[in-house]
């Protein structure tokens, strides 16, 4: 099998093969246009990244280990290398992202951040990089997420962050999104959004990737050898964009697992979300449909507009998993190694324990797959104590 040898390097006008792009309002160009050249800005001045190196180092924790999962290699054949994301500040990935964001915002004058969140996790992270840097925090969340994630709610608002219900549509994530790019519209000049993943208009996709990449880079550093697979969960897709991002130019193997129930690149077909072209679920209306996960992070319908396109290529694979198969992965991973993943990050675990030894994932292969995060906030719906 021939592999395509990509690089992720800055995609042009935004544009990630057929995917990708920049559908907003006319209200909103000129604003992604200014984070664009701010970012490209900032991206390339030195001052900018080692003042951003300095926060992952000291505040965000980071480098973050890669630790050989020495139990389940032997159960299963592999070499399993975990790169922990889970013990970084605030509990995943996230942080990475949104002092990345927080830093640059500050950098181009605005005082204020406007967030989306679904689970709550990126509200938190957003709430604690304003915190940091004295900016303010406007954080937009469905008003079903809110009843189901009050202890996140709690934590903005203890971080002095502001949470405002969004009661349109079907109260989740995907109208929080909305919410969030309507602030926007309405404070061009004095705030900034942070979006979570690598969706949404130009530069998003690629800026997102950039500040997730540290994940890869550091990864591909900390491994022995280049491995023979990359694996990472795929919700939106920017702890996998991170990850791939060190690797793409190599012969590894790039495979991102996306939850049965928000699987837009297994499942769904082109279209446009939230500003960007990529595979999203809908119906045959184009009216979005609702993901359903265990995991509230992969709780999406749609997807990166890099990914689709390193699935068109076949650059990269992306597989499935059930909830059922997310728990007893948490469950393996637990009493074998001793960490508590997060739901989100099972995701790429249950992956490997159902491909390990096929021809999918062949004995002796080195496996380098990121945990997102730790699984403290599933505890209760692992309990089955969940609303
Ligand atoms: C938010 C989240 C995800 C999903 O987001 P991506 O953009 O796909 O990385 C995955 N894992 C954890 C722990 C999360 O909090």
């Amino acid at each position: 099998m021939s592999l395509s040898v990509t690089t992720m390097t800055e995609p042009v006008r935004g544009r990630f093969g057929e995917f990708g792009g920049r559908f907003v309002p006319e209200s909103l160009v000129p604003a992604c246009a200014e984070v664009e050249e701010g970012f490209r800005d900032a991206w390339s001045d030195p001052l900018f990244r080692s003042e951003l190196d300095e926060l992952l180092t000291v505040y965000a924790g980071r480098p973050t280990p890669l630790t050989p999962a020495r139990n389940l290699s032997v159960q299963l054949g592999i070499t399993l290398l975990l790169k922990r994301e889970d013990l970084a500040h605030t509990g995943s990935h996230k942080i990475n992202n949104v002092l990345g964001q927080a830093l640059l915002a500050r950098r181009m004058g605005r005082t204020r951040l406007i967030a989306e969140t679904g689970a709550g996790q990126h509200g938190v992270a957003t709430a604690t990089a304003a915190a940091l840097l004295g900016l303010r925090a406007t954080i937009y969340m469905g008003e079903r997420d809110i009843e189901r994630q009050r202890l996140n709610v709690f934590r903005m608002t203890t971080l002095g962050a502001e949470v405002v219900p969004v009661t349109s549509g079907s109260r989740t994530l995907k109208d929080a999104t909305n919410e969030a790019m309507r602030a926007w519209v309405a404070d061009v000049e004095g705030s900034h959004f942070l979006l979570g993943s690598v969706g949404g208009p130009h530069p998003y996709p690629w800026m997102v990737r950039e500040f997730q990449r540290v994940i890869g880079d550091e990864a591909r550093r900390q491994s022995p050898a280049v491995p023979d697979v990359v694996v990472a969960c795929v919700g939106g897709g920017s702890n996998a964009a991170g990850t791939f991002a060190g690797f793409a130019d190599t012969g590894a193997r790039l495979v991102g697992v996306e939850a049965y129930g928000g699987a837009a690149i297994n499942r769904g077909s082109p279209g446009v979300v939230h500003g960007t072209r990529s595979l999203v679920l809908q119906d045959d209306d184009g009216q979005i449909a609702e993901a359903e996960s265990i995991a509230a992070g992969l709780d999406y319908p749609g997807v990166g507009p890099e990914h689709a396109h390193l699935a068109s290529i076949g650059r990269a694979d992306y597989r499935t998993v059930t909830d059922d198969e997310v728990v007893a992965a948490v469950g393996r991973l637990a009493r074998s190694e001793g960490i508590i993943c997060a739901l989100e990050s099972a995701h790429a675990v249950a992956w490997v324990l159902r491909a390990a030894g096929t021809p999918d994932l062949p004995s002796g292969s080195t496996v380098v797959l990121t945990l997102s995060g730790r699984g403290d906030k599933d505890m209760a719906t692992l309990a089955g104590g969940a609303a």
